[in-house]
């Protein structure tokens, strides 16, 4: 990694952070697998990523990432800039009933902050290993609650390079997805809570983190629950009916612990996983009829 001014690439805008041609997204997402960003920008700060998008061309892809939780990238790797925004993104404090957090700063720091101040409601965050930013994008919740519960406004670049604080109904949240334009980037959010017992609001994330334990493969290479749940049905269950447990393409494997988990066995591609999750959905739909939407996002060129 080189500072821009030492190696900006001809095609890009100057930028105070870092720049990167050819960076590895195996390197640092979950499945860890996937091809290449063509260039993978970290901004320095919030004016340095405006004053970059300002100046780039505006047919360039832009493709924010945070910790690559949710996400398969195709082994061909991913054209245009991919942002991922460096620690100084990652601040939380709080202000009364509310929670000011920046876009890199995982749920769990989130949940812990508004614990330490004694605020409840946002302890779901504690079992979503993704970051603030990648938790607005994609609506995540656990437990009955989403971010659209407790979202009060977000600050957003756009990929024009101005900079807009919008309100929680501005991003039209539905069931893991929001409508926030692709390109735009999610530079900090605020939460309401409501005044709780620190106590309680310990045990609920001891809980939650002990349930996820106990159900989830948290320390395999994965990308958390491959399929949204159909309204009424379980994706899980509907995977487990259809025989899927342990199977397996290439190295990669429907999950024996949760079964709406594909795991990187070690050796897997993305194409193994992507296919993988493919055969899953044509069995489920040849054994009960219903079709699975992918909850996990697929990004980039085969
Ligand atoms: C073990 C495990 C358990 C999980 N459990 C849950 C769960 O209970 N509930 C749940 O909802 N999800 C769960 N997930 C999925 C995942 O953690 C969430 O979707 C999380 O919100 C993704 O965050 P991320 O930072 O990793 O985003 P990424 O995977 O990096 O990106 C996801 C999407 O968000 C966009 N994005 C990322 N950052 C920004 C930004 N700053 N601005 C705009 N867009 C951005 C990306 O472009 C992409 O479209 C789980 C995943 C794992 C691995």
């Amino acid at each position: 990694m080189m500072p821009a001014h030492a190696s900006t690439p001809a095609a890009l805008p100057p930028l105070a952070g870092s720049l990167e041609t050819n960076a590895s997204y195996a390197d640092f997402i979950w499945f860890r697998t996937g091809g290449a960003a063509q260039y993978l920008a970290r901004p320095k700060d919030p004016a340095d990523l405006a004053q970059f998008l300002a100046a780039l061309p505006p047919k360039t892809p832009v493709f924010p990432v945070g910790v690559g939780s949710n996400l398969i990238v195709r082994d061909g790797g991913l054209p245009g800039v991919t942002i991922r925004l460096p620690k100084s993104f990652a601040r939380v404090t709080t202000e009364g009933n509310l929670i000011r957090a920046g876009a890199a700063a995982m749920g769990i720091t989130v949940a812990s902050a508004a614990r330490d101040a004694s605020l409840s409601g946002l302890e779901f965050l504690r079992g979503i290993p993704g970051t603030t930013g990648g938790a607005v994008r994609m609506n995540a919740g656990a437990y009955g609650r989403d971010i659209a519960d407790i979202l009060v406004e977000a600050t957003v670049i756009r990929r024009n390079g101005t900079t807009e604080t919008l309100p929680a109904a501005a991003f039209g949240f539905s069931y893991r997805h929001s409508a926030l334009p692709q390109g735009d980037i999610v530079i900090e959010a605020v939460f309401r809570a409501t005044p709780g017992d620190k106590t309680v609001i310990t045990a609920e994330m001891d809980r939650i983190a002990a349930e996820r334990e106990a159900s989830q493969p948290l320390r395999s290479r994965t990308g958390g629950s491959t399929f949204k749940n159909p309204p009424g049905h379980k994706a899980w269950q509907l995977v487990d009916q259809a025989g899927c447990r342990g199977l397996t393409i290439g190295g990669a494997q429907v999950s024996e612990k949760h079964t709406n988990f594909l795991i990187n066995t070690g050796t897997a591609t993305s194409a193994d996983i992507e296919a993988l999750g493919d055969e899953v959905r044509s069995r489920v739909l040849a054994h009960s009829g219903i079709a699975l939407e992918w909850e996990i996002e697929r990004v980039g060129h085969k």
